[in-house]
């Protein structure tokens, strides 16, 4: 059973917003996949629900002439691993949302949904850090755009507040352009699997293809939060594509993680995913950006 007060299904973004504030305990649904979990837990029982599902504009994928993505929030992970613009501009988002639960779930889970929750396991939340990705929240008081770096507070906690709708997530070219990304998920098995740790890679080379220009390293379950190893990334700029950068990446990230440990994985497992990881998701990025490796 499903112990839900009320639920509204709002016309647009305004209507949602006026909605959510017309009830102080309302709260948005999107695709449902993580509310209605938590409905049927009684973890939200006897909730008033504001369904976003279906309106136009919180749908669909888009490039701007200054080459900005922007996602529309709720988007869902079908449509995104598939699109064009993705595909062309940050392949490794798409496969990132690819791996997300099953087919059933990638139809109706949206990405708004997979940030806005909160959690450090979802699959787009470390590779949208990696992007620099910014967030565009509406509420009665206006929009503001909020860096993917100030969006998460703690477990299961965003500085979004209860009014306010994620519209869209935007992705400025300087972020994707001439990178090669790559995002690795461990789980015990491939499918409906939350991500035991999760990581997203990006490297830019100089123009000889043998030194790094630019490094990004992101993970999901390796903290609180999802987070990047920025000190790692710093001390990567200018290293030559070899066996060393893989093992700095690996040991730099490390010591900048804080996993625990949970009936999943213990924390000495995660370490040793993170520093793992580290090295797959760093060589590959790099042959993706037309690098090799001299390994
Ligand atoms: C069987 C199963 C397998 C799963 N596997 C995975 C997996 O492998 N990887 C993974 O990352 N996740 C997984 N999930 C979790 C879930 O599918 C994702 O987190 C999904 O992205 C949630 O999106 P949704 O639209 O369904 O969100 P909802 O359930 O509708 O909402 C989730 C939260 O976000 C808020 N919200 C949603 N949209 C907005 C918005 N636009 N603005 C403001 N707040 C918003 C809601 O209020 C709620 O707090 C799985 C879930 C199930 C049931």
């Amino acid at each position: 059973m499903f112990d839900i007060e009320s639920l509204y299904q709002a016309t647009g973004i305004q209507d949602a917003i006026r909605a959510l504030q017309a009830d102080e305990r309302a709260m948005i649904i999107s695709g449902g996949s993580d509310v209605l979990i938590q409905c049927r837990e009684g973890r939200l029982a006897g909730c008033s629900l504001v369904s976003i599902h279906g309106i136009p504009e919180l749908m669909g994928i888009e490039q701007a002439a200054d080459g900005t993505v922007t996602i529309r929030a709720a988007t869902s992970f079908s449509h995104i691993a598939n699109h064009e613009i993705i595909r062309r501009t940050v392949p490794m988002l798409g496969d990132a949302v690819d791996q997300v639960g099953g087919p059933q779930i990638r139809n109706i889970g949206t990405i708004g949904g997979n940030v806005c929750n909160g959690v450090t396991s979802a699959d787009s939340a470390s590779s949208l850090w990696a992007l620099n990705a910014t967030l565009e929240l509406h509420s009665a008081s206006g929009v503001r755009q909020v860096p993917i770096r100030d969006f998460y507070t703690g477990a299961g906690k965003t500085v979004r507040r209860r009014d306010e709708v994620l519209v869209a997530l935007h992705i400025q070219k300087k972020d994707y352009d001439g990178f090669g990304g790559c995002y690795l998920k461990y789980g015990k098995r491939n499918a409906m699997e939350i991500a035991t740790l999760g990581c997203a890679a990006m490297v830019r080379l100089t123009e000889d293809r043998r030194h790094v220009a630019d490094l990004r390293l992101a993970y999901g379950v390796a903290g609180p939060t999802p987070l990047r190893c920025v000190n790692t990334e710093d001390a990567a700029r200018g290293m030559k594509t070899d066996e060393a950068l893989l093992l700095h990446v690996a040991a730099g990230a490390v010591a900048e993680v804080n996993p625990r440990t949970s009936w999943r994985a213990s924390k000495e497992f995660r370490l040793q995913l993170v520093s793992e990881l580290a090295k797959r998701a760093v060589r590959q990025a790099t042959l993706n950006a037309g690098g090799e490796l001299d390994v």
